[in-house]
């Protein structure tokens, strides 16, 4: 850094001239010296001095007061006056221009290098405050410019959130309506089918009884054959009936005793249970829940059919029900030592028609697990199998106790 650079306002020749040498000698370099405002405007513009001293009675149509005050106007330049005048007036109209220093003449040397090394210092600093102060508000400027984006695309985001629950919702509504429609189409048309298809199961009877004896072989194959068919079908209709209808009714939840409901089940397949040499293991202790007590009935009464269906040559079937809390609501589960489910194969069987077996291996008409499907959705809940191929399957079905909302099984 160089010099300090000082701009001397004097009228008097000699006192200027001292001043000058005075202030060469303490180091600084004197740019210029004024013997009026008009001058001492002139030269600030020109050197930008780092500080003017002047003397209050001087030259020309300004005094040293009036061109302090226009110094501070147009330029950043500090300024300490040197009078021989301390009247209270000329203290006053003084202190208005803001001086850093205001010395009586005579003064000593050190006071004026004093005087002068406070005045740039404290310019400096005054400079630097400004500087940073000016930054802080840019600063703050860019904070809100910055929070009122982010609160812009916040309210955006709530907008959109809005829009999309009210487009869900419509979705939804008309994906119920929807299958409103479908549910009610397949149930008339299966009505309808069950009067024709009765028709054609018992002729087709009457035509095994009464003739397939004496029928060419061919022919009595056949007979057998559309009364295997009819049969099938006619399961298939009953199965799309009960399907159909599982959503046509409200849901109704309540109290349920879950063992309750596993005995009234084991009665209905009391006959398939004893046919197959099944045993069935009952839930020791089950919590207390809710839910609908005909789709439970529809859920359990599926899952242990299936069982009982799906059982491996030569081994009877062992089957264990349970109940346990889980996550804010209940599982329910269905365990066999069944022919078990390939890897892979587990999500889609919970479809309608989805079947893993031939007829001709197990009957069914691949809507069971739908309708348990469709069940458990209706209260809330999930369904979810695990199972290893030759080792036998788990369904699980959570249902929310209190919480209509679903959650996934873990
Ligand atoms: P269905 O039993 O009438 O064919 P489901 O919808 O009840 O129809 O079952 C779909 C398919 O899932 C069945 O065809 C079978 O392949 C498989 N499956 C269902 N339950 C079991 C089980 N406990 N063990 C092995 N496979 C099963």
């Amino acid at each position: 850094m160089g010099k300090p650079k000082i701009l001397i306002v004097e009228d008097e020749a000699i006192v200027a001239v001292d001043l000058r040498e005075r202030l060469t000698a303490l180091g600084y370099a004197v740019v210029g010296v004024a013997a009026s405002g008009e001058s001492a405007l002139r030269q600030v513009a020109r050197h930008s001095p780092d500080l003017a001293l002047l003397d209050i009675v001087i030259k020309g149509n300004r005094d040293g007061i009036e061109t302090a005050q226009a110094i501070r106007d147009q330029h950043d330049v500090p300024v300490i006056y040197l009078t021989a005048y301390a009247d209270h007036e000329t203290l006053n109209r003084a202190k208005a221009t803001q001086p850093f220093a205001y010395l009586i003449k005579p003064f000593e040397e050190r006071e004026l290098h004093v005087a002068i090394e406070i005045a740039l210092y404290k310019h400096s600093m005054e400079r630097e405050l400004r500087c940073t102060r000016r930054q802080l508000q840019e600063r703050v400027a860019e904070l809100q410019e910055q929070i009122a984006i982010k609160e812009e695309a916040e309210a955006q985001v709530r907008r959109l959130n809005r829009s999309l629950e009210q487009r869900v919702a419509e979705r939804t509504a008309k994906l119920q309506e929807a299958n409103k429609d479908m549910e009610a189409f397949v149930y008339s048309v299966s009505h309808d089918l069950r009067a024709p298809l009765r028709a054609i199961h018992g002729f087709a009877e009457i035509l095994v009884r009464r003739y397939a004896v004496e029928a060419d072989p061919d022919a009595g194959r056949y007979m057998r054959n559309i009364l295997q068919a009819s049969d099938q079908m006619g399961r298939l209709i009953e199965d799309l009936l009960v399907y159909a209808q599982v959503g046509r009714r409200a849901v109704r939840s309540q109290a349920i005793d879950f063992g309750d409901l596993v005995s009234r089940v084991s009665q209905q397949l009391a006959g398939r249970i004893a046919a197959t040499g099944a045993s069935i293991q009952p839930p020791c202790d089950s919590p207390p829940m809710c839910g609908d007590a005909t789709l439970l009935s529809q859920i359990l009464t599926n899952l242990v059919d299936n069982a009982l269906t799906y059982h491996k040559a030569g081994v009877p079937p062992y089957i264990a029900i349970g109940c346990r809390r889980q996550n804010e609501g209940i599982c329910i589960w269905v365990r066999d030592n069944g022919i078990g489910i390939a890897p892979g194969c587990g999500d889609k069987i919970f479809n309608a028609f989805q079947r893993l077996h031939s007829h001709e291996d197990y009957p069914g008409s691949g809507i069971g697990l739908a309708i348990v499907k469709r069940a458990a959705e209706l209260m809330g809940g999930k369904t979810k199998v695990d199972s290893m191929k030759g080792k036998g399957s788990t369904f699980s079905i959570w249902l929310p106790q209190g919480n209509p909302t679903g959650r996934s099984i873990h």
